[in-house]
């Protein structure tokens, strides 16, 4: 099968070079497991140069209009479209997920660029009648400043672009790190930008070490805002460097997401649009559903529909016609997988199908459901972002809600209900930044996207997300 992965260089001041040190890292396909290119790794001179233009792009950025910014950010969302069926090739080659969803998620990722393009047209400030007649006072609403990124590998594209999106709309300059799993994707987004005219240096992209990358970055003076997505534990170091440094700070953290079946959902609607959110990009979403709490009426019936759907997903390289669940990321979740399910076992759950990793190359490890999971697993505690889905039943709507609350984590949700009352219940008591009742997870530019507690906080959706890029400042001018 032919290939158009390419090496992945550092965007730099409008500019792609190599790192100064010549140093690489290998990209690794999860597919065969076998090497596809390599990506530079910056070392501490690159990243001088990184923010030094960060700052020169923030300065143009600034200083031009938002109808201009917006005509540039629609420029990039076009060229995305257009290139759309090549960047989802490097995508799947570096990531793993099936063909189709790497197109969905450029394509995805088009649509929110130009929602934010859009939004970023009206930033206003406002006018406060003084209490001093003769003076007046503006309340105005700046780009806080150049804004370090750090996105993970399960949406290479994605990540960036909710950070990018409100970033450049609000007149910020964006330096991202992204995975080194998966640079070509991210690289080639970013082109998009370079392509469609960006001041140099608005726009600019390293790969390394990321621990390195990101306190360098984030102590730098020169960076006003940091934003992170990946899981709890980096999620907290990073923030209390921020805080070290007085920065703002977005966190989009590890889930847990509960699945609530309630004693009168439509069990066949609950796995279509469950299972399909469970197996999508083999489960390594921080929105997956992950806690099936179903009512012991409909517990047996529900896991036998969703055993079925997961034994007929068909298992495969993401290039390949037809593949519903391709492999997972990296090596880490593998073993990651075996410990969860060791535990699971151990615990006395019930392997319902699945439980296994695929003999041969690649990253594959069977879809699976688990029943009778006892509370204590590991698989109901710590996000398994994996292709597992673990079923507990309950009784009452009260103890699922408590179960739901339990975990100190509040990302995403789900409920499956005929009641319009227990819908506003759920609505109500759900510790929790998303829910989504009787559909699979609908992420949308314009609806806030975050979550509460250890999930992070900060939102990337809606006129929240512009909000954290932005400083306000008053300013009250008395008549000379
Ligand atoms: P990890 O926790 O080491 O890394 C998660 C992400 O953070 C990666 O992209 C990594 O490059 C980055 N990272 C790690 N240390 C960093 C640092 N000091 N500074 C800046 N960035 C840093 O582990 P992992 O094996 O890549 O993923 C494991 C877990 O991370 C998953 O089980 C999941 O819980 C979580 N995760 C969450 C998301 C999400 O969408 N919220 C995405 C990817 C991973």
């Amino acid at each position: 099968m032919t290939t158009n992965y390419t090496d992945t260089r550092l965007l730099i001041n409008g500019e792609w070079t190599d790192a100064k040190s010549g140093k690489t890292i290998d990209v690794i396909n999860p597919a065969t497991g076998k090497p596809i290119g390599k990506v530079a790794h910056a070392g501490i001179a690159d990243l001088d140069q990184a923010l030094a233009s960060a700052q020169r792009g923030f300065d143009a950025w600034k200083n031009t209009s938002a109808p201009e910014r917006a005509n540039v950010m629609r420029k990039a969302a076009g060229l995305l479209r257009e290139r759309a069926d090549a960047i989802a090739r490097l995508l799947t080659q570096e990531q793993g997920k099936p063909l189709i969803e790497a197109r969905g998620e450029v394509m995805a990722g088009a649509e929110i660029i130009e929602w934010f393009a859009d939004e970023g047209r009206r930033v206003y400030g406002r006018i406060v009648p003084s209490r001093n007649l003769a003076a007046q006072q503006l309340v105005l609403k700046e780009p806080v400043g150049p804004v370090a990124a750090f996105t993970p590998w399960n949406f290479p594209i994605n990540q960036i672009v909710r950070k990018l999106g409100a970033a450049l709309a609000t007149g910020c300059s964006f330096l991202v790190k992204a995975p080194e799993e998966t640079p070509a994707s991210p690289a080639a987004l970013l082109q998009c930008f370079v392509d469609a005219g960006i001041p140099p240096g608005t726009v600019g992209l390293v790969f390394g070490d990321p621990a390195e990358i990101s306190s360098y970055l984030i102590a730098s003076p020169i960076i006003r805002k940091v934003t992170f997505t990946g899981s709890t534990p980096v999620g907290k170091q990073l923030a209390a460097l921020a805080g070290a440094h007085m920065k703002r700070v977005t966190m989009e953290l590890g889930g847990h997401a509960p699945v609530i079946v309630a004693e009168d959902a439509d069990v066949a609607l609950a796995v279509k649009a469950a299972g399909a959110a469970k197996f999508r990009n083999a489960g390594q979403v921080c929105i997956s559903p992950t806690r099936f709490l179903v009512h012991n009426s409909l517990v047996d019936e529900f896991s036998k529909a969703l055993v079925k759907h997961a034994e007929s997903l068909k298992l495969g390289d993401g290039l390949t016609a037809g593949t519903t669940l391709g492999p997972l990321a990296n090596a880490r979740r593998i073993t990651a997988m075996a410990k969860v399910m060791d535990d699971a076992r151990a615990k006395g759950a019930t392997i319902a199908t699945g439980g296994e990793r695929i003999s041969g190359e690649g990253n594959f490890y069977a879809p699976t459901v688990i029943t009778n999971v006892s509370l204590d697993a590991d698989v109901f505690n710590n996000e398994p972002f994996g292709p597992v889905a673990a079923v507990r039943g309950f009784d009452n709507l009260e103890e699922a809600i408590t179960e739901a609350n339990r975990l100190p984590f509040g990302l995403a949700g789900y409920a499956f209900t005929k009641s319009i009352k227990t819908a506003h219940i759920l609505g109500q008591r759900l510790e929790l930044g998303m829910l989504w009742i009787n559909q699979p997870a609908m992420p949308s530019a314009e609806m806030p996207f975050g979550g509460v507690k250890d999930s992070g906080y900060g939102s990337e959706g809606g006129p929240e997300a512009l909000e954290s890029y932005l400083v306000t400042k008053s300013v009250s001018i008395l008549g000379v």
